[in-house]
């Protein structure tokens, strides 16, 4: 009888452990195939999905559910390219609305292989997964309506995307005054839907424009601001990367002709604002590798592509650097100054980086530069982990640096 218990016991157990766990991803926004599950030792390997015209899978935002309770489960990432994408800083929620970055019980960080795991005990019977905090294009939208009350803002509609999403635009000013003799500002994101980072910095961004500070409030007064937070709101949508798709990547959209709904639409309202003020600042938010685990390197917090007289525009995008990374308190100007093998500084390095023309027809004479910020999905480089309100708040002192800025050079 006893013998017949531990039969039944151990049947009952696999019948639990096996074949429970379930995988999915195709919500708004996801990304990943299961490759396969093992529940004898609960554990799952995951690989990106390349999403339609695309050719570059960098993105991962999944749900697993019917594992075991308090036991450890293992994520195991595969990547075909690149490791550069494999997430070195996820997050988890139990509920898709909620978002963390754990402690990870394991997780080899050092392993330049293209796969790496993840071990957890969740907490609750669903987990979800991502490369970072997701943002979605229905995250956007709500964030879009919360703005409605807000006077110091208008929202409008850019154009609509090949899958007719609306691609919405503020316009940042003071409502009671006319827009001459303005300066003026366009800033946009998302042209390679994965890089979600940059979403919080220009909700940063906007926050910080469209508040009552005093700083901003003087703002207004003398600039307006343009921003277009996502402009390629299909692949956003469908959870794709977007960087280097067919037939043309939205950030080398800027050519004679754009082939892009949303990057026309740039272009013309663009022309059509300079036509009444000066463009003084164009901005392009990007933010490159999940995977890069290293705190100050390169990529991380940086701008390059500076257009026109490069050496006169470079020495105004460091002074501007300086008033941000002042206020951020990074130490970024330590790596930037270091001297590479080919004698020149990594700073320098970056001002010879200029491999589009994008705003190129916008960029004449009186701008004081156009600059890409590439705001880092890992560490900051003060080795923190970023978090969304960190990213949040380093857009909301982006905005001010970019006030600071202004005064001080029209004085
Ligand atoms: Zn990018």
């Amino acid at each position: 009888m006893i013998k017949f218990s531990i039969i039944i016991f151990f049947i009952v157990c696999t019948l639990q452990s096996n074949g429970q766990i379930r995988f999915w991803s195709d919500f708004e926004g996801g990304n990943g195939m299961l490759v396969k599950k093992d529940s004898i030792h609960n554990s799952v390997e995951i690989e990106t999905e390349l999403k339609p015209d695309n050719t570059i899978n960098a993105w991962l935002y999944f749900a697993i559910s019917g594992y075991p309770k308090n036991t450890m489960l293992t994520i195991k990432l595969t990547f075909e390219n690149y490791f550069y994408y494999v997430p070195s800083d996820p997050c988890i929620s139990y509920d898709n609305q909620h978002w963390e970055k754990p402690e990870f019980i394991f997780n080899n960080l050092n392993s330049y292989r293209n796969y790496r795991e993840f071990k957890i005990i969740p907490e609750k019977d669903t987990i979800y997964f991502a490369s970072f905090y997701p943002y979605t294009y229905s995250k956007l939208m709500s964030y879009v309506s919360s703005k409605y009350e807000n006077h110091n803002l208008d929202t409008a509609t850019l154009s609509f995307s090949e899958e007719n999403r609306t691609i919405p635009y503020f316009k940042i000013k003071n409502i009671t005054e006319s827009d001459s003799d303005k300066w003026l500002i366009w800033i946009i994101g998302r042209q390679h839907a994965f890089e979600v980072a940059g979403s919080y910095f220009i909700e940063g961004i906007v926050d910080f424009f469209s508040s009552d500070d005093s700083l901003a409030n003087n703002f207004r007064s003398k600039a307006i601001v343009y921003v277009v937070p996502m402009m390629d709101v299909d692949n956003v949508y469908e959870g794709a990367s977007g960087k280097n798709q067919f037939p043309i990547d939205f950030n080398r959209d800027y050519n004679d002709t754009s082939y892009w709904k949303a990057t026309r639409s740039l272009r013309k309202k663009m022309l059509e604002t300079t036509h009444r003020n000066h463009l003084t600042m164009a901005i392009d938010v990007h933010s490159p590798y999940p995977g890069n685990s290293e705190g100050s390197d390169y990529y991380h917090s940086h701008y390059f592509n500076i257009y026109g007289d490069k050496h006169y525009k470079a020495s105004r995008v460091r002074n501007f650097m300086a008033i941000f990374h002042n206020m951020e308190r990074y130490k970024t100007f330590e790596v930037l100054d270091t001297v590479v093998n080919d004698g020149r500084t990594c700073f320098d390095q970056f001002i010879d980086n200029q491999d589009c023309r994008r705003f190129g027809t916008m960029c004449n004479d009186f701008i004081l530069f156009s600059t890409t910020y590439e705001q880092a999905f890992c560490k900051h480089p003060n080795g923190e982990s970023w978090t969304d309100e960190k990213v949040r708040m380093s857009g909301y002192n982006y905005a001010k640096s970019i006030a600071v800025y202004l005064y001080n050079t029209s004085k």
